[in-house]
């Protein structure tokens, strides 16, 4: 436990620890600092450090704008790359407060807060494992991305192929030493695109670590010369970059998801969470598939999924059930991208299912066929409709139902919309690559 201030205290004298990083996510999930000296650390744990509101996006308006960050002291770390000549660097993730004290209703880590406190509410606490995937890609002598994947290999791949096996170890090495349980550590399908994965923890910690790991993963990759994305889909043609998330509830030690009478192991709550979350998903698409981008993952034949249906094993389906079973009964959703903020995706699924719970939704049939390859009579036989087509259509679900608002807040459901429709429009008005390709000789 590194979490007390003592132990901080301790940390910061054996590493002389020289400056301290206060970290923030704004409405988007990108990752903001400050940074101060550690002579203020009184100061910093006191939530004492103001900022300016109205420079973050969708934070605050200008005659509004001091915000204060509170640093969460479990999230304390020294930055394994910054040790030089004796000294180190420092970082806490922070929530933010207004100048009264009260949790401001714009920082997305308190959403999530609010969500965990609703679940609590009726006896559960949310476990998340996420799964995210990234690409590598060269950069040019300024040291700018270029669109050159950094190799060639596929699934796991071994050298001489993967590329990356040097940068994705000391990726886990710098995880490592911030606290991060690593599970697995592979090439993914997608030639330069690859996955690490940690360890499952509740939902707010779980959000903490995938902000962290985009972080370091961004970090780590540049000093090899290379550029990490997560952005959903890079290049045409080839699989895109998923963050597939498992979720589970616990009533205290047990996992409530879990029932070795049921046929597939399944409990009722997890069947009615199932069934929340596939009658939400249109209507919190617009998060956990945040960008223009994100809609061209999810089309057949790439992993990705497109249709609402569940299922044990299937992977062209929204909802697959790990086999593993016990205490890792979990619900896996396939959707999610890595440019979502984890905040606010881990929040909506689990209002989705809390949702599905507290109304006793049924979850309809599983399906063990191929999605992908079965025809739109058949799909519309069974009843399988798509998920949303663009951010346009998943923006229009959002705003159709008040399951957004309830979930994200007022505030952020506000200036949620208004930012996804401006970039939408920002996209619809320009003259992308494919219309010359396509128009410019023939017409
Ligand atoms: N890359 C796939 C996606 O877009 C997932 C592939 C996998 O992990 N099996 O979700
Ligand atoms: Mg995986
Ligand atoms: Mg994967
Ligand atoms: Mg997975």
């Amino acid at each position: 436990e590194t979490s007390t201030l003592e132990q901080i205290k301790e940390t910061i004298k054996e590493k002389s620890v020289e400056l301290l990083h206060l970290q923030f996510v704004d409405i988007e999930g990108i990752l903001k600092h400050v940074t101060v000296t550690v002579e203020q650390l009184e100061d910093v744990v006191e939530g004492k450090m103001m900022f300016d509101g109205s420079s973050v996006k969708g934070f605050s308006p200008i005659n509004k704008s001091d915000l204060y960050l509170q640093p969460d002291l479990t999230t304390f770390a020294v930055l394994p790359w910054s040790v030089e000549e004796g000294y180190s660097e420092a970082r806490f993730l922070c929530s933010v407060k207004n100048p009264d004290g009260t949790p401001f209703d714009g920082d997305t880590r308190n959403v999530l807060k609010k969500t965990v406190e609703r679940a609590a509410e009726s006896g559960y606490t949310i476990s998340v494992g996420p799964e995210l995937e990234f690409f590598l890609f060269k950069t040019d002598e300024n040291g700018y991305a270029t669109q050159e994947l950094s190799d060639k290999a596929g699934y796991f791949e071994p050298s001489p192929h993967d590329l990356g096996e040097r940068v994705r170890l000391e990726i886990y090495r710098a995880l490592k030493a911030m606290g991060f349980t690593i599970e697995a550590s592979h090439h993914e399908v997608a030639e330069g695109q690859h996955e690490i994965n940690f360890k499952y923890a509740d939902a707010l910690t779980a959000a903490d670590l995938s902000t962290t790991y985009k972080w370091v993963v961004k970090t780590i990759a540049q000093k090899f010369g290379l550029h990490a994305t997560f952005m959903p889909k890079p290049a045409f043609g080839i699989n895109g970059s998923g963050m597939h998330v498992n979720m589970s509830f616990f009533e205290g030690s047990e996992n409530a998801f879990f029932d070795p009478s049921d046929e597939l192991q399944l409990s009722k709550k997890a069947y009615h969470f199932i069934a929340g979350v596939l009658e939400n998903v249109k209507s919190f698409a617009a998060v956990t598939n945040p960008l223009v981008n994100s809609y061209k993952r999810l089309v057949p034949g790439y992993e990705a999924p497109c249709y609402l249906a569940w299922s044990a094993s299937n992977r062209s389906a929204l909802i697959r059930i790990p086999a593993k079973k016990g205490l890792a009964t979990r619900v896996e959703l396939r959707c999610p991208d890595p440019s979502a903020n984890p905040y606010l995706t881990f929040a909506v699924i689990a209002a989705a299912g809390l949702d599905g719970i507290e109304k006793e939704l049924e979850a309809p049939a599983p399906i063990n066929e191929d999605i992908f390859h079965m025809t739109d009579e058949r799909r519309a036989h069974l009843g399988i409709e798509n998920l949303p087509g663009s951010l346009k259509e998943a923006v229009v679900e959002l705003e159709a139902s008040n399951f957004g608002a309830k979930a994200l807040g007022e505030h952020v459901y506000g200036e949620y919309v208004a930012m996804k429709k401006a970039e939408w429009d920002s996209y619809r008005i320009s003259v992308h690559a494919w219309e010359i390709e396509n128009y410019h000789s023939k017409f």
